[in-house]
């Protein structure tokens, strides 16, 4: 499998989104303003950890744009983190929130550090630190972070907590992801998945394919993946293929999700636990009709992306499909719905979380995914129909449709 270049997918997205500003009649001084952040802070976070000794972790949090409003995007904490992947994601929310039409730019963050290492302690002490460290640049109408890829409403909740001392009032709508008893939404935790399965029923809609016996392979069983692993068997579809980050397990009868999911662990991995598995990589090509790689970036790639056999391919991950492969898996006629629509589940959801936060009266888990749901399928329209009018593959057409609001934006404003 291709390993993970950050400096490409920065690339590759900068140049999707010069296509999309250039599509919409753009020249290029807004292409410059849109293929970097407007800001992007590194930060140094000192932390004792338990033995006594003080290790220094790097941070980063990169705002893309705040013409429409203020940023919004997740923190992840990660090995593998860098500038150049913080600033794409941060591009890509901009995207998201354009395309559910949010009142957001988009933002993100980002430390390098392996929290299956460190203990609950490290992790607050570094939480702690981070928000110390960027409490200048973030707040509630400046810049909101939420949960992103190993960390969750915990790891929100010493955040909001540090934020509020700092600022010395209480501070919910700092971040997103809360705890519900902090201020979170009803909903929140499942609302990535909730918003790909919604994608999944769209683009199976188009297709004319029955939800009832469709197979699915889900790449990746954390966040994202189990929960939509779970929805999709609940509503009736096989899901015959799961994995994560050791292998993975396939089963043209279908698996059983409900077992699986109990006896996952808190990083998403069961798949230790069978003596029969197969790779990731045998995975993606075998027999089914929808493929949702929801793990990392780059695993359809053009290496694979011809014997891939899905009619439809919903990017619950970020990135998880190259510039490459997203032409190959076009011509072959497979419908790709693109990352940036249908992951932005979390982002609407998100939202959501702020609005009561700042209107301090709460909303039904029914309310809220009725919500989400008319987000989420006007976004799919609004991408679908620049698709097929323009004649642009699905990742040009989200990319078009999320970029456009931030550019009119920015253009009323007099920035360019
Ligand atoms: P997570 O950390 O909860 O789970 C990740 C899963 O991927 C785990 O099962 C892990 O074992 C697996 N994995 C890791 N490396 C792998 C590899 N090399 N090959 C195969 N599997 C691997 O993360 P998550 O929150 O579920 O996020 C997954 C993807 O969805 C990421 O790209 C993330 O950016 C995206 N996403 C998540 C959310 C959210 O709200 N959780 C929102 C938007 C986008």
């Amino acid at each position: 499998m291709t390993a993970i270049d950050h400096n490409s997918l920065l690339a590759s997205t900068q140049l999707v989104i010069e296509q999309a500003l250039q599509r919409l009649g753009y020249g290029q001084d807004m292409v410059d303003l849109m293929k970097e952040p407007l800001r992007m802070l590194t930060v140094r976070i000192p932390v004792r950890m338990d033995d006594g000794k003080v290790q220094v972790f790097t941070g980063f949090r990169a705002q893309h744009n705040d013409a429409v409003g203020p940023t919004k995007g997740g923190v992840r904490f990660h090995p593998d983190v860098t500038e150049e992947e913080v600033k794409a994601l941060s591009i890509w929310m901009s995207l998201k929130c354009g395309i559910a039409d949010l009142p957001y730019g988009g933002g993100k963050g980002g430390i390098i550090c392996d929290p299956r290492r460190m203990s609950f302690g490290e992790l607050e002490r570094l939480s702690r630190g981070y928000v110390r460290a960027i409490s200048q640049m973030v707040g509630p109408n400046k810049d909101i972070p939420a949960p992103d890829v190993m960390t969750n409403s915990q790891v929100m909740a010493w955040m909001v907590d540090e934020y509020s001392h700092i600022r010395e009032f209480d501070s919910p709508g700092f971040i997103t992801g809360k705890p519900i008893v902090l201020g979170g939404s009803k909903g929140r935790e499942t609302a990535t998945a909730q918003g790909v399965v919604m994608m999944i029923f769209e683009a199976l809609k188009v297709r004319g394919i029955a939800l009832k016996d469709a197979r699915v392979i889900v790449q990746g069983f954390g966040n994202a993946g189990s929960y939509l692993s779970k929805f999709m068997h609940e509503a009736g579809a096989k899901v015959v293929g799961i994995s994560d980050v050791n292998g993975a397990l396939y089963d043209p009868e279908g698996l059983d999700i409900p077992d699986l999911i109990d006896r996952r662990d808190s990083f998403g991995t069961v798949t230790n636990l069978f003596k029969n598995t197969i790779t990731n990589e045998e995975l993606l090509v075998q027999p089914c009709d929808i493929l949702v790689p929801a793990a990392i970036e780059n695993q359809i790639t053009e290496d694979n992306a011809h014997q891939i056999q899905a009619s439809i391919i919903v990017e619950a991950a970020n990135g998880p499909t190259t510039i490459e492969a997203t032409k190959i898996v076009t011509e072959r006629g497979i419908l790709l719905v693109p990352d940036v629509l249908a992951s932005a589940g979390g982002v609407i959801v998100s939202y959501f979380e702020w609005v009561q936060n700042n209107q301090g009266y709460y909303w039904s888990e029914e309310e809220v995914m009725q919500k989400l749901q008319q987000l989420m399928t006007q976004g799919f329209n609004k991408v679908y129909e620049t698709h097929q009018m323009k004649q642009v593959d699905m990742r040009l057409a989200a990319y078009m449709v999320g970029v456009r609001k931030t550019a009119e934006a920015a253009r009323y404003r007099g920035w360019v």
